[in-house]
């Protein structure tokens, strides 16, 4: 029995910390920051601390299980992989190929599955249905990347121990811990740079804890940031404070991103963003001025009617003043599984083919999530019979959620890869459960390619798995040997190999054997400029201006036009507690305070006539919640706010505390029928609701 101290990396968030895990005879009792971290140095939040409740958590399913009817059985892995092979043959003999989606959630990324298995998976499925949580949360940021440089997975990160001054938007990583950065210590990193005498400003329509510490907020009106990244850029060309410094080379569509700025001035984008003209002029003044400097923004500007312009105007921002690929500017990690300088230059299209209703084009080889519901309940040729969940929620987290739990229904075959009977997979007719964090070995292939700092971790299972756990690699190989028809091979040391492979290829020539003799990590150095070797354009240049992203500023221009009128509108926000749905099992994390609430400002509070502590019914084009009001000035008029991933109720769920905890499902009110047009993403920010007293009785 497993007993002493084991150090692995936190899976549940995208800082990937590190972890000093308490062994006591086979389980995992205790976790806290491992202070010898190359990059986290000890620091912890409290999901992290809550990994043993996850890890132990009563509620996990531990073994397969197939249902019939209202029904479950727990089943031997034999079983349960037969009973997918026998639905699969069977969709696929009725349907064909393209009858089978697949769905993957966030967590799969944290997984060595990610590297090594998925791919392989997709491959031998052989449906261009696929979709995952990217075309919920990020999709518009790979776009703007994939067009600029030609790669949709080098996104620059904020160098924030070598800034001075950062301008966040839509981003509030005092709760979140960061998102496409990693930065352990998000707070602490941003604390730094005031304490080095820098300055950080946030753009939120929330007094986020992160507005809250910085050195200015500006209140800015839901979805409109890519206007206000407009006028900023305006500002810096009429006061001829360009500078591309080292970069100039690099890059080509200066004068195309001039001209498309022209009509962006701050007195035109005030109105409708709420910032007011001389604010936007000091602001882009303050960036152009700073030693260095970085933009960052993030899920409140994805996911918006405007995404994929909001992100690319933050690189433009970089770029344009001269901080990109600089230290202390917005630069590209270089992890140690990843080669020194791109194979060769592939350039980025997207629409290579097109959703089967409504005709959206695939990107990165994905449909958008918001269409899931309507491919699997519009009938016709090529519709969705069958579905493979992998550590996804989509009964939550996608849009208009509850028209996609009526279409998981009625599915043929669901097989679900997880370890929770919830709101997605109690549809499924196969549960097959990966087994739990301390029993699986880790490396980060997403995160360490977005860290702020290089670095390498690999962890082999703190507990040996028993006779009965299956990781998410074995599961996935199996699935994918089922789909081709192919003998299953496979044992559990491949991953391992791979590794080692995958590393000695990498940038820096490590190996497993290296990083094993290392258990708090390998600090690979800070940033390192990687231009030009990290394009991948034809060309081999910046392209400052994509003409894909170029076309669709007329689309903005016209909302310059636009009134806000007295419409409220619905905004997310995060939890330092809560990431996504699926973590809301565990009693360390749900204790206190209901944070399922929706914040109100007070003078819309007394004009729609609700209060503190009371229930109001929110209703949008596509449904209607009652939930508890808290009024609060931290949120701007005009604009109301619920978190994401609760309402955890329905019919048939294993979640003993999630469901005492339930909360209102916020996607039951975003609508699936308004996507960004350039990169499919959700549009879950800025939906358009009325808020009114709950009827007495709370009936919504
Ligand atoms: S910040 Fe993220 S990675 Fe770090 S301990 Fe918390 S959940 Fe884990």
């Amino acid at each position: 029995m497993a007993t002493g101290t084991a150090y692995r990396v936190c899976p549940l968030c995208e800082a990937v910390c590190g972890l000093e895990l308490t062994l006591e005879a086979g389980r995992v009792v205790k976790a806290r920051g491992d202070g010898a971290h190359v990059l986290s140095h000890g620091f912890i939040c409290p999901k992290g601390a809550a990994f043993p409740q996850l890890v132990n958590d009563p509620d996990r399913l531990r073994l397969p299980m197939v249902r019939r009817g209202a029904d479950w059985r727990v089943v031997s892995w034999d079983e349960a992989f037969d009973a997918v092979a026998h639905g699969l043959r069977g969709v696929v003999e009725r349907h064909g190929r393209e009858a089978v989606a697949v769905y993957l959630g966030n967590p799969t990324v944290h997984s060595l599955a990610y590297g090594f298995y998925i791919s392989p998976f997709l491959k031998a499925l052989g449906t261009r249905n696929r979709f995952s949580a990217a075309t919920v949360d990020q999709m518009p940021k790979h776009v703007a990347c994939g067009y600029m440089y030609g790669d949709p997975l080098a996104i620059p990160v904020p160098d924030l121990d070598r800034t001075s001054f950062v301008l966040l938007l839509g981003a509030n990583p005092w709760e979140s811990n960061g998102s496409l950065a990693t930065a352990p210590d998000f707070r602490g990193r941003l604390k730094d740079v005031q304490a080095r005498g820098g300055r950080f400003v946030v753009v939120d329509p929330r007094r986020t804890a992160t507005a809250a510490h910085a050195d200015r907020h500006l209140a800015i009106r839901p979805g409109t940031d890519a206007l206000l990244l407009f006028a900023l850029t305006h500002v810096l060309f009429a006061e001829g404070l360009v500078n591309l410094g080292r970069l100039e080379e690099h890059v080509r569509g200066v004068e195309a991103v001039r001209s498309l700025a022209q009509d962006f001035t701050p007195a035109r984008v005030a109105a409708a963003t709420g910032i007011a003209a001389e604010d936007i002029v000091a602001l882009a003044r303050e960036l152009a001025a700073a030693k260095a400097a970085a933009v960052y923004a993030r899920i409140g500007t994805c996911t918006v009617e405007f995404g994929t312009l909001a992100q690319w105007l933050v690189d433009v921002l970089n770029a344009l003043t001269g901080n990109l690929d600089r230290e202390g500017g917005a630069m590209w990690p270089l992890a140690a599984h990843m080669p020194a300088v791109p194979a060769r230059r592939r350039g980025f299209v997207t629409g290579r083919w097109r959703t089967r209703v409504r005709g959206l084009p695939e990107v990165l080889g994905e449909m958008p999530t918001a269409t899931l519901a309507e491919e699997i309940d519009t009938p016709g040729e090529g519709q969705i019979r069958s579905l493979f969940t992998v550590a996804g929620n989509p009964a939550r987290s996608a849009p208009n959620s509850k028209r996609l739990e009526r279409a998981l229904g009625d599915l043929e075959l669901m097989v679900s890869v997880d370890p929770y009977l919830n709101e997605t997979t109690r549809h499924a007719h196969v549960i097959l459960p990966p087994t739990d964090a301390s029993r699986t070995g880790h490396y980060d292939f997403a995160f360490t390619a977005l860290a702020v700092r290089n670095h390498a971790v690999y962890s082999r299972p703190a507990i040996a798995p028993g006779p009965d756990d299956l990781d998410d690699c074995a599961i996935l190989s199996r699935l994918a040997a089922i789909a081709s028809e192919q003998a299953w091979e496979y044992d559990s040391s491949e991953p391992e190999r791979r590794l080692d492979q995958a590393l000695r290829a990498g940038a820096y020539g490590l190996s497993v054997e290296q990083l094993l003799a290392r258990p708090h990590g390998i600090d690979l150095g800070p940033l390192r400029p990687r231009v030009p070797e990290v394009l991948q354009t034809p060309d081999g240049r910046i392209d400052l201006c994509p003409e894909p992203i170029a076309a669709d500023v007329a689309r903005l221009r016209a909302t310059l036009e636009h009134r806000n009128g007295d419409s409220l509108v619905l905004i997310g926000r995060r939890h330092l507690r809560s990431n996504n749905s699926w973590m809301h099992n565990l009693p360390m994390l749900v204790a206190g305070p209901d944070r399922c609430t929706l914040h109100v400002h007070p003078s819309d509070a007394a004009r729609v006539g609700v209060s503190s502590g009371q229930d109001a019914r929110v209703t949008s084009r596509v449904g209607s919640v009652v939930v508890a009001v808290e009024v609060t000035d931290a949120i701007a008029p005009g604009v109301v706010s619920l978190p994401h991933g609760w309402g955890h109720r329905g019919p048939g769920l294993r979640l003993s505390t999630a469901t005492e905890h339930a909360g209102v499902n916020s996607n039951a009110l975003t609508d699936e029928l308004v996507v960004e047009p350039l990169s499919g993403n959700a549009v879950l920010n800025g939906i358009p609701v009325e808020v009114e007293p709950a009827p007495v009785d709370g009936a919504g």
